[in-house]
């Protein structure tokens, strides 16, 4: 057992003084959380320190960190540059991958992540084979390197296994994109139920479905993919309504939006997860409000592509529930990504304090949520919680930092979301460790 004493815990139920936290180092879960005054003497005593659950990171392309820099110029290809113009800029990064260099940008990547405060990670992996579309004489081998990258850190990984089918809706895969692609939903579903075989024992890893986005992915594929997620009890995660032209293109191939495809091939469900929502309509925000599916946003990557603002608002009064991704990576800081969700709702609104859930006094409760059971929920893992046999994923927040340094009990949750970044966190603990 390993007895943590921080000075503060903070968690979804507000902040509180004198608690012990005991881990079961063996499985890594939270075995009991009791007064300070019964810690054992050998416990640890963390001092001017708040302890709070570790934040979930929902959507992530590790590889993309590498892009950092190079994609802030003005593009020779496009004088106006765009999301179609960066994609083309980071097929190139993807392009010079292998077993090696993806291992190498995954474990820097989820290095600065444990480092900022995020204890689990959606990677939403979509690079599988060799350049030229040849799989590799093991052809999970590049998610096996992103996953093992991930033991190495000791962040917790949901490997959400893309599955690329086409370039779009009426067009194969162009030169960039044949490495993501399978030939057929067969050979795609053999290598979901490999990795998942491989990962039964890996108590850092599991696995999770990715039709890449309705350009990328048939409906036929989408339903197969649905069944499979449903029969196995796999989270299932697709970028949508991410850009215009892509609703356009869907609109144009089918009659349908993203959202409403996917409802229609049988994909949207509690364990269905949109990537972005950016531009979802009313009535795609109520297919994912019937199917109690999650949208993840996010907001640094939208941004930095010029996406679009998240509609917020009226996600919150649906009752969608929202998680945030670091997608891009260009920007990794759980703190900035669920702060960006209050922020693009007062910018739409005009207004202050908006997403404001029924009984609370404001919306720091709700973005934190985003940040925790939300991602959590999305991801298929355990509730973040500080409670007995929740899993020891904590973060340790240091309350003399000048971000918030002074502010009152009552306030620093509130400090935190609205002043604070990642720049906060001095340790964590994953699995207790
Ligand atoms: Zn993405």
């Amino acid at each position: 057992m390993t007895v943590l004493v921080p000075e503060l815990v903070i968690d979804q139920t507000g902040v509180h003084r004198d608690l012990a936290i005991v881990i079961d180092d063996a499985s890594g879960l939270i075995d009991a959380v009791m007064g300070a005054a019964h810690a054992p003497a050998d416990a640890i005593y963390l001092r001017r320190t708040a302890l709070a659950p570790g934040f979930v990171n929902a959507h992530s392309h590790a590889f993309q960190r590498d892009l950092r820099g190079k994609v802030e110029r003005v593009s020779k290809l496009a004088p106006e540059d765009s999301f179609w113009t960066w994609r083309e800029a980071m097929y190139a990064g993807a392009g010079a991958i292998d077993p090696d260099r993806i291992r190498d940008v995954a474990r820097r990547c989820f290095s600065q992540m444990r480092n900022a405060g995020f204890t689990a990670v959606g990677e939403f992996h979509y690079v599988h084979h060799q350049p030229d579309g040849t799989p590799y004489g093991n052809p999970n081998v590049l998610s096996e390197a992103v996953c093992e990258a991930a033991e190495e850190v000791g962040i917790r990984i949901v490997l959400l296994l893309t599955a690329y089918e086409r370039g779009g809706f009426d067009r194969p895969a162009a030169e960039g994109q044949r490495r993501f692609c399978d030939p057929s939903i067969d050979v795609y579903l053999e290598r979901l139920i490999a990795l998942q075989e491989w990962a039964a024992d890996r108590p850092l890893v599991t696995v999770g479905a990715a039709p890449h986005s309705v350009r990328a992915v048939s409906e036929g594929w989408l339903t197969r993919i649905a069944e499979h997620c449903a029969d196995h009890d796999l989270v299932l995660h697709v970028h949508a309504d991410e850009q215009p032209r892509e609703i356009e293109e869907a609109l144009d191939a089918t009659g349908l939006r993203p959202v409403e495809l996917i409802e229609r091939a049988g994909a949207l469900s509690a364990h269905t997860t949109i990537v972005h929502g950016t531009w979802c309509d009313e009535h795609e925000i109520a297919l994912l409000a019937a199917a109690r599916a999650s949208v993840c946003a996010c907001p640094t990557t939208e941004a930095n592509l010029g996406d679009g603002y998240l509609p917020a608002r009226a996600l919150l009064q649906a009752g969608v529930s929202v998680c945030i991704g670091s997608d891009s990576n260009t920007i990794i800081d759980p703190l900035v990504e669920v702060r960006e969700l209050e922020a693009i709702a007062r910018r739409s609104a005009v207004r202050r304090n908006v997403l404001v859930r029924e009984g609370d006094d404001g919306p720091t409760g709700y973005v934190l949520d985003a940040g925790w059971s939300a991602g959590a929920r999305a991801l298929g893992l355990p509730q973040p919680r500080i409670e007995t046999d929740a899993p020891a994923d904590l973060i340790a927040l240091d309350l003399d930092h000048e971000e918030i340094a002074g502010v009152a009990d009552a306030d620093l949750a509130a400090a935190i979301v609205f002043a604070g970044s990642s720049a906060l966190v001095t340790r964590s603990w994953i699995r207790g460790r």
